[in-house]
């Protein structure tokens, strides 16, 4: 932890006290709301991602990169829904396709006209996804990725690293949560690749999978290093181990997917967030011969239910989005703006003095108030949380939608107008603050 003097201290106290004050005097609907909502949800909450101090602003709607809260307020949306919002709000192509699905009907129980296309499409994009299955959420696609492996190799073990996140019951922050799926899981440390040799060749032959996001996204939006994803690739091969991406979130970096981008071709890969136009949606695909035991005209095929797994409006709206809406100039266009506001945020914290840095790829970042490089989730750790949860308060009361984590994704419809009124309010923040920030050395 940055240790702050006495005196920084109490007067970071206080600047917490009072934004939070004015934050609550700001928004008394959306107080109200969470209280009532405490009734029947633990804490008001049923998504532990979106509760922060002192309560969560409650949106009503939105339009492009901008959010209106209950209160009233606008904001320009640096959240986008956590990345699924790659697409903003109410785009018109999207809205028509699920208007469409609205009009016609939907639980028809039977394959629709979009499944297949949506396959066909990701197929096509992403090099090392030669078939496609659908489901519902990022995490499902992961839990159907590792169990595959399992059955795939025979083995029971799974290698992910400390500090990653693959889904609500597959995090690994902070050796593991107790809700954890019970797969046998072995923790390394990410970007230390002798430790991590070490560690597959300890345990090759009990290992079905490793698993990894090329860039961690809940973990700081910290990057694996050419030479880690390298050796990855090269030591689960030569065990006969599986390489899993989780390209839930990073699939978004590039046209064809982190790992198109970088080359890497791992066995399985997972999908989610945005791919289904906003509605709920996951996916896992790679190696044919991997996915083709899911043929169900096959002997002893692979069986995998799910009652919503081709959910039209997903099917539909994801269809849309991917192929009309996300070309290759846009997805470009809004990662290069992710790559300006990056650049300006830690320019502007180097020329104000402050011990912080903006981690991240293209349009996913995360601002951490650490003096030097982040390239672990061991290293965020080293942050005190306060100055974070002072930054959010502040960037909130401007209009700022930012997440109490400091990570921050564009979507589509952001603009250079937008990055350049946001990066002036960090600025104004920095000025203010530099007191009571931490002090870079
Ligand atoms: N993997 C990664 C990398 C994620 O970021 C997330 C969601 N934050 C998931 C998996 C889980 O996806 P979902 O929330 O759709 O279950």
């Amino acid at each position: 932890m940055i240790a702050a003097s006495l005196g920084a201290n109490i007067e970071l106290d206080t600047a917490i006290a009072d934004s939070r004050q004015r934050f609550t005097a700001a928004n008394p609907a959306s107080l109200a709301r969470h209280q009532a909502a405490k009734q029947s949800l633990p804490g008001g909450n049923t998504r532990a991602v979106l509760y922060y101090e002192p309560f969560p602003l409650a949106m009503t709607g939105g339009e492009g990169n901008r959010l209106t809260d209950l209160d009233g307020h606008t904001y320009v949306d640096f959240v986008s829904e956590y990345t699924a919002g790659l697409y903003g709000h109410r785009n018109s192509l999207i809205a028509d396709a699920i208007r469409k699905v609205a009009d016609s009907g939907w639980v028809l129980g039977a394959p629709n006209p979009y499944e297949a296309r949506l396959g066909e499409a990701i197929v096509a994009r992403f090099p090392a996804i030669e078939r496609v299955r659908f489901c519902n959420s990022g995490t499902e696609a992961n839990l159907m990725a590792l169990s595959t492996a399992r059955a795939v190799t025979g083995r029971p073990g799974i290698l992910a690293f400390e500090g990653g996140y693959h889904g609500g019951i597959l995090t690994f922050a902070h050796g593991g949560s107790p809700l954890n799926a019970p797969y046998p899981f072995v923790l390394g440390h990410y970007n230390d690749v002798a430790g991590t040799v070490a560690l597959i060749r300890q345990h090759a032959r009990e290992l079905a999978a490793v698993i990894l996001e090329p860039m961690m996204g809940g973990g700081g939006c910290i990057p694996a290093r050419p030479e880690f994803l390298a050796m990855l690739r090269e030591e689960t091969a030569k065990a006969g181990i599986l390489l899993i991406l989780d390209e839930v979130m990073t699939s978004r970096l590039s046209y064809r997917g982190y790992h198109g981008k970088v080359g890497l071709k791992p066995d399985l890969v997972s999908l989610g967030k945005y791919i289904g136009g906003g509605c709920s949606f996951g996916a896992f695909g790679g190696r044919a011969d991997i996915l083709d035991r899911f043929d169900p005209s096959s002997p002893n095929a692979f069986g995998h239910g799910g009652t919503f797994n081709n959910n039209i409006f997903s099917m539909a709206a994801g269809f849309t989005g991917f192929t009309q809406v996300l070309t290759e100039s846009a997805l470009t266009q809004m990662n290069e703006l992710g790559d300006q506001l990056r650049g300006t945020m830690n320019d502007l914290l180097r020329q104000r003095g402050v011990a912080g840095t903006v981690t991240g790829v293209g349009s996913l970042m995360n601002l951490h108030f650490i003096d030097g490089e982040v390239s672990s989730p061991h290293d965020v750790d080293a942050a005190d949380p306060r100055y974070l949860h002072l930054w959010q308060m502040e960037m909130l009361l401007r209009g700022q939608y930012v997440t109490p984590r400091g990570m921050m994704a564009l979507s589509l419809p952001f603009t250079r107008g937008d990055i350049d009124r946001f990066t002036g309010i960090f600025d104004d923040f920095l000025a203010e603050h530099r007191t009571i920030l931490p002090i870079r050395r």
